[in-house]
């Protein structure tokens, strides 16, 4: 996710957070300052302020604890985690590749839930002790135990990508054996619960009884949201699913593209495209000093660059240096490569080994790929 910025480390795992956390965060403090405590509890208005900021930041950190003990289960299983992002509806764990077998994923799956109910009978104990000496502590504590209990039951609903629809897909992946069969039910769950929620939001905003008087005005605005959001991501997850599956054990050197064009740096750019780029029907070149890396030009580069200024411009003054490039190994999975092409938005990586130009990996020719694999229904191969 590019619209989300790098807040720190936690046992070595990268938090960011989703620009969409700023607007939860605000509306949890406003909820809770300007309605939840004034509602119960008389207080100056600085203290509704200060207890109602203090709050959202230990919600905050609830969310990150729930996320953190899925990300560490997996990573004890031996599947790597990236990173994780925090957004509008909680956290998302970037996990680098599925889970090693239904079992494992079921308990990566269930950590978030149970956490976040450990977390919810930590608050209680808090609330308790609480009561006597400070209202606002209590007052924090009873909050934040009701919340991280809607949090684990919120996630434990059945449809995929929530934490609920990876244990009804592992299960189910445990029953059939099917991988990506198992993933399409719980993505339809997923879908189908989406579509229930956007329909009670809207029967309640038309008023329609009797889910109007159940939620009201608002509660179907958050419903049909909600539901909306539902059906986008699991919609996403399952074409992520398929990428991730087309694209298993296959590595860099297999994918890329050996017929780029190796141009020396001394050249000028008309001859360049006369020369090399237009005979040869390539759309990249590489450019290489003996054999060594030097830089690379793409069709944006050369298009950049006004055609009156191509008999006199020399190649290395035009290409992108190697200090910019990424370069990829030959061994290296395609996924990760996808990966850091994604993190870094770029389309393409030059595939090197031990400082040798080996080839070029275009990103739109990694999903043509795994479109083709996935039509093909292809499991052969690598
Ligand atoms: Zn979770």
């Amino acid at each position: 996710m590019s619209s989300s910025f790098r807040l720190g480390r936690i046992f070595s795992i990268p938090i960011s957070i989703h620009y969409t956390w700023f607007i939860i965060f605000a509306l949890v403090t406003l909820t809770l300052a300007r309605g939840f405590f004034p509602n119960f509890y008389v207080w100056p208005e600085w203290l509704y302020w200060i207890t109602g900021l203090v709050t959202s930041a230990l919600f905050f950190s609830s969310v990150v604890a729930h996320e953190l003990s899925h990300s560490l289960v997996s990573r004890y299983y031996g599947v790597p985690v990236r990173s994780i992002t925090l957004f509008i509806f909680g956290g998302v764990a970037h996990i680098g590749r599925e889970a090693a077998g239904p079992m494992r994923e079921m308990a990566m799956a269930l950590a978030g839930p149970l956490s976040s109910l450990a977390i919810a009978g930590l608050f209680h104990v808090v609330h308790r002790v609480a009561l006597p000496y400070s209202e606002p502590v209590a007052a924090l504590a009873w909050w934040l135990r009701y919340i991280n209990v809607a949090l684990a039951v919120f996630n434990l609903i059945p449809g995929f990508p929530l934490d609920g629809g990876r244990v009804f897909r592992a299960l189910l992946w445990r029953v059939t054996g099917d991988f990506l069969k198992a993933t399409g039910a719980a993505v339809a769950v997923g879908r189908g619960i989406g579509y229930l929620f956007i329909t009670l939001g809207l029967l309640s905003i038309l008023g329609i009884s009797p889910v109007a008087q159940l939620f009201g005005f608002i509660g179907g605005l958050w419903f049909a949201f909600i539901g909306w959001f539902l059906e986008n991501v699991a919609s996403s997850s399952y074409r992520q699913t398929q990428l991730k599956e087309a694209l298993h054990g296959v590595s860099a050197g297999e994918l890329m593209n050996r017929d780029c064009v190796i141009v020396p740096p001394e050249r000028t750019v008309e001859e360049l495209v006369r020369d090399y780029v237009l005979p040869r029907g390539s759309r990249c070149a590489v450019v290489a000093q003996g054999g060594r890396l030097a830089g690379m030009l793409t069709m944006a580069n050369l298009r950049g660059l006004p055609q009156g200024q191509w008999p006199t411009t020399l190649v290395e003054n035009v290409v992108i240096p190697p200090a910019q490039l990424r370069v990829a190994h030959p061994g290296e999975d395609v996924l990760d490569v996808l990966e850091r092409m994604e993190e870094e938005d770029i389309g393409q990586m030059v595939v090197v080994r031990s400082g040798e130009v080996l080839g070029v990996l275009f990103r739109e020719h990694i999903f043509r790929y795994a479109r083709t694999r996935t039509e093909l229904g292809y499991r052969g191969g690598s």
